[in-house]
């Protein structure tokens, strides 16, 4: 008989999620390892290696901040770092806290199941079973790739590539024909890195996005030091951010709508020119007020017919949609990219893909002969890897059952029926709109906390109660619905995968969100049930 092994918390994913999880954790006394299904730590930075992947949050704030001696220490070499370098960071964190020998990389959880008898988790993987009191499930927001099914597929005799699952060699499309599917962020970021090794790249865009620039560049050693030097202060002013993120700009009470030409141009132009989400925050009522939206929505239009030659290639690419109400994209040169006569642009709008073929794919009766494709079609967000573990809680009531019509949690932190697992990042929480490593920072140290009180207080076993977790989905959905991020079909909304039940997953408003936390863990952990 196989042996199981034993451990006080399971962690599933070794991501900055995972990784932090298990410092803590190993930390507060927990007999405490973690399963990652990959070979190395990292998680999205691990896997997502297509060309040109960057963080669109400023690498000085992407970082983790419950270090000092590592927050100092690390220098970065970038505005915005490159997807190398935080592989590299998160290789760095995992060997500075001896993290490593706690995790079993190349494990893939099959199935998990809960036992309200011996109140513990079975875990069983592709190379071994866990027995554990509590899981934290730290398998990230964007971890499951979405590729759709395309007829014939599998009948294509070149190289096919998904920017989620890109391999970890070298890839070299110099001199070979390329087409890529989809135009959302990693599309956006691989398209001008791509199109200059390709002969050929041809672009398949269902949807235009809208994408403001980046302006990366290497990071100046005086600004770094300035940072560092007030980083505890900069951090706990970000954290109050409704993002997350601190913007140079100061936050402010005003109506795009309402102001004058001269004064609207001045501001965007400024926000334009010096790059980044602060772009978003010129004003406070963009996701908010429809007449603003599209004021805003209309200058980044003008940026795209100043920046594209063919005036018809400009408007394909000028997106029509709320702008902000999709992950908006940042970028280096995108759209300068469809100015070069190797790169075309089809709209695929009206059509379906029809089938790939072997030579390539056919697309409104039409015939494309690539040598590689690149799927760039995103993922099952937020939901898709808590899925895809096969979870069992109480009588027998799979995690598949209870989110039917939905994501259903507390706080983004529990499941009614799910004892002692704990989601982190997960769905109902700020998450995905805000600056993911704060985010994880704060789920993880309110886990750890939960941790310690059940054991001082012996406790065994925390579970979400349903009415909790049916008020705060209501509380969720009201205030995405007081503004304009309900109005397209993103991924937020899960609208990207056929089939899935649409609900606004992630939780506007970051600050308000960790006080409540607070609030519950300070009145016995309200709302969850404690045996
Ligand atoms: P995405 O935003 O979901 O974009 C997927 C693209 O594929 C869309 O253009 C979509 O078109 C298209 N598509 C999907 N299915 C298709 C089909 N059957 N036929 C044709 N086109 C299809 O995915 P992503 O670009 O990977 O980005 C996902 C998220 O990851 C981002 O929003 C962001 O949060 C994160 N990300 C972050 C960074 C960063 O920080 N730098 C970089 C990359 C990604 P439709 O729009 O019409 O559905």
């Amino acid at each position: 008989m196989t042996s199981v092994e034993k451990r006080d918390v399971l962690v599933v994913g070794a991501g900055f999620g995972g990784l932090y999880s298990l410092h803590l954790l190993r930390e507060s006394g927990f007999h405490v390892s973690a399963v990652e299904r990959g070979s190395g730590v990292g998680g999205t930075w691990y896997w997502n290696r297509y060309p040109g992947a960057r963080c669109d949050v400023e690498s000085l704030q992407y970082s983790y901040s419950f270090d000092d001696d590592l927050q100092q220490e690390w220098e970065w070499t970038e505005r915005y770092a490159g997807q190398p370098e935080i592989l590299r960071y998160a290789e760095h964190v995992a060997e500075r806290f001896d993290l490593a020998d706690l995790i079993d990389f190349d494990t893939n959880v099959e199935s998990m199941s809960y036992d309200s008898t011996t109140q513990k988790w079975t875990v069983s993987t592709n190379q071994r079973t866990y027995e554990a009191a509590f899981v934290v499930a730290a398998t990230g927001c964007l971890s499951t790739a979405n590729l759709p099914e395309f007829p014939g597929l599998e009948t294509f005799e070149g190289d096919v590539y998904h920017t989620g699952r890109w391999p970890h060699e070298q890839v070299d499309f110099t001199g070979q024909r390329v087409g890529i599917i989809g135009t959302g962020s990693s599309a956006v970021q691989a398209i001008p890195v791509i199109a200059s090794e390709a002969a050929e790249l041809t672009v398949f865009q269902r949807t235009p996005n809208y994408s403001i620039p980046a302006h990366n560049q290497p990071l100046e050693p005086a600004v770094q030091a300035e940072v560092k030097s007030r980083y505890d202060e900069l951090r706990q002013a970000a954290r109050a951010e409704r993002s997350g993120i601190l913007s140079i700009f100061p936050p402010n009470e005003d109506s795009a709508r309402e102001a004058s030409d001269t004064e609207f141009r001045a501001r965007m132009d400024e926000r334009w020119d010096y790059g980044g989400f602060s772009f978003y925050r010129s004003y406070i009522d963009i996701v908010v007020d429809p007449e603003s939206n599209e004021r805003v929505a209309d200058y980044v239009r003008g940026h795209i017919t100043a920046k594209v030659d063919d005036p018809e290639l400009a408007t394909l690419l000028s997106p029509t949609n709320t702008i902000a109400c999709k992950r908006p994209c940042l970028d280096t040169h995108y759209y300068e990219t469809f100015n070069s006569s190797h790169v075309q642009l089809i709209d695929i709008s009206d059509h379906e893909i029809e089938t790939i073929t072997p030579h390539g794919l056919r697309v409104r009766g039409e015939e494309f002969t690539f040598d590689a494709l690149v799927f760039a079609t995103g993922f099952d967000a937020m939901t898709g890897s808590l899925l895809k573990m096969n979870i069992t809680g109480v009588a027998d009531y799979t995690l598949n059952e209870a989110w039917a019509n939905g994501p259903r949690t507390y706080l983004g932190l529990g499941i009614p029926s799910f004892p002692n697992l704990f989601t982190v990042t997960g769905p109902g929480s700020p998450s995905v709109l805000t600056n993911m490593i704060m985010a994880i920072e704060q789920h993880v140290e309110w886990i750890r906390d939960c941790l310690v009180s059940m054991r001082d207080n012996g406790y065994a076993a925390i579970e979400a109660k349903p009415d909790a977790a049916d008020a705060w989905v209501s509380h969720v959905n009201s205030i995405a619905d007081q503004t304009l991020y309900p109005s397209c079909n993103s991924w937020y909304l899960g609208a990207n995968i056929p089939g899935k039940t649409r609900v606004f997953m992630p939780l506007i408003g970051f600050p308000d969100y960790a006080e409540r936390c607070e609030e519950v863990a300070s009145n016995n952990y309200e709302g969850f049930t404690l045996v």
